[in-house]
């Protein structure tokens, strides 16, 4: 029986891990002309690419309370998320939120290898089931595609690729408007789009700008995203295990690997039939006889590329199949490892700490802080004044008039300008106030105050802070 040690050596001697199997001897990119998959995985997966785009392009559309589900608006800080308003005060929830999704990333990957990528990942849905079906769709098959390439220019060449590289620019620059919906809401993106274009230069370069990047990734750059420039993909080596999931060829069944010839003996050959279906479905151009390599985004093309040879050759499925490669090597199944155990337990305890802050989170934030270079001011005899400046963060969206009050405590307070603070929804307000406090309460030179932040009668927020007075402690 062929070995995992024979196995091993027979993979040691070959090159194809020292470059990528998109780079030749020469460094020269090799294009993959990918052949169209079909099978029970790339059904399911074209099914959920059709869900995902119906998310991405109906997400933007969707408003609570006059505002957008989801905005990133990272150049004003502002940040919506299923329609609650972040603020940079709620950067500790953010970095907690980061933190959370790493150990997540870890704990799937440690379990579920490259799951994300072949199934779930923006990049290999736009590039596998909506690019490269498009391209299909103009230009043929891989044969087809090949043939085209090696084609002299006549005009039938010319209009094929032109076409496709219009339609691909056409679906690159309605992506990036949805993109860009994302980052600066749709009302933002309608008016780019409705009004004069000289009113909106910045928008409608970050328009163009995100289609040429796009159309760039898709019709040039391709599988190289995955395979040079995503961090993920570069992580997993560092992520996954022997006992991960992935996509793998099980060589004891498989190998000796050799075409089946009528009329003699085969009984020594393994499955494979040496038919190389897999390495021609593969987006990524590798052969995942191999065994793991960081190319593979775990699209399943092989698996139902093989799959469709099994039924050929009356063999089982499953020559090519999720695996961990302990469960090839050692017929070990699938199991939830001390590793993974430890990850979860993490994921738990900052999920813990998230949902808390996410829970006490409020709609309204306050601070008040002393005039800075300002100590007091005796008043009269009897009364010591301090100089404050509040600034609120409304996180609603309703405006707030808001007014301060003394809590639990005989003084006054003076706000400067108007009487109160007009605070825009989702917006911030700033004020000035002076707070008298009588020399007699007053026992310490630093007593802790507390001041209420109001909203008419109602309460929205307590703040302490410190009140200085001339006496000796
Ligand atoms: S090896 Fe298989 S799963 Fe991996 S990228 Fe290639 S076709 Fe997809
Ligand atoms: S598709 Fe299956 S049988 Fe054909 S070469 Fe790949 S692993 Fe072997």
């Amino acid at each position: 029986m062929f070995s995992e040690v024979d196995h091993l050596n027979e993979i040691a001697t070959e090159e194809f891990r020292d470059r990528l199997g998109t780079v030749d001897e020469k460094g020269k990119r090799k294009w993959v002309y990918a052949q169209k998959p079909k099978g029970r995985f790339t059904n399911i997966r074209s099914f959920l690419s059709i869900f995902y785009f119906l998310i991405f392009f109906g997400l933007p559309f969707i408003e609570i309370d006059g505002r957008p589900l989801f905005l990133f608006n990272i150049p004003k800080a502002h940040f919506i998320v299923f329609g609650k308003v972040f603020w940079p005060q709620d950067f500790f929830i953010f970095g907690i939120t980061m933190v959370t999704f790493v150990f997540f990333i870890i704990l799937f990957t440690a379990a579920f290898g490259r799951l994300f990528c072949g199934w779930a990942c923006p990049q290999t849905n736009f590039m596998e089931l909506m690019f490269r079906k498009v391209e299909y769709l103009i230009l043929g098959d891989a044969a087809a595609q090949r043939k085209l390439k090696a084609d002299p220019w006549t005009s039938r060449k010319i209009f094929k690729v032109g076409f496709k590289h219009f339609v691909f620019f056409v679906l690159a620059f309605i992506i990036s408007n949805f993109f860009l919906s994302y980052v600066i809401g749709m009302k933002e993106l309608r008016k780019i789009i409705t009004e004069p274009l000289s009113e909106h230069v910045g928008g409608l370069t970050a328009i163009v700008i995100f289609s040429y990047v796009f159309y760039a990734v898709y019709a040039y750059f391709r599988e190289q995203v995955c395979i040079v420039i995503c961090p993920y993909g570069r992580l997993q080596s560092v992520l996954m295990d022997k006992n991960s999931m992935i996509v793998a060829y099980d060589y004891k069944r498989g190998e000796p690997r050799g075409h089946i010839k009528k009329g003699e003996d085969n009984s020594k050959l393994g499955d494979c039939i040496d038919c190389f279906q897999c390495v021609r479905v593969c987006p990524t151009g590798i052969d995942i006889r191999n065994g793991l390599q960081m190319e593979c985004v775990g699209c399943t093309a092989c698996i139902d590329a093989c799959n469709g040879i099994m039924d050929k050759i009356g063999k089982p499925r499953g020559l090519v199949r999720y695996a961990s490669e302990n469960s090839i090597a050692d017929g070990e199944r699938l199991h939830y490892t001390k590793r993974m155990k430890f990850y979860t337990a993490l994921c738990a305890v900052v999920l813990s700490l998230l949902s808390m802050l996410l829970i006490t989170r409020k709609d309204i934030d306050a601070t008040v802080m002393r005039a800075p270079g300002m100590l007091f001011q005796e008043k009269g005899k009897d009364s010591v004044q301090n100089l404050y400046n509040v600034k609120v963060v409304n996180k609603t969206t309703r405006e707030i008039p808001m007014i301060v009050k003394l809590e639990d405590m005989e003084g006054s307070i003076l706000m400067i300008g108007k009487p109160y603070v007009k605070v825009e929804n989702e917006g911030q307000g700033w004020g000035e106030f002076f707070i008298t406090l009588p020399k007699k309460n007053i026992l310490k030179r630093s007593t802790p105050i507390n001041i209420g932040i109001y909203n008419g009668k109602q309460k929205i927020a307590v703040v302490t802070t410190k009140f200085l007075a001339p006496v000796a402690e």
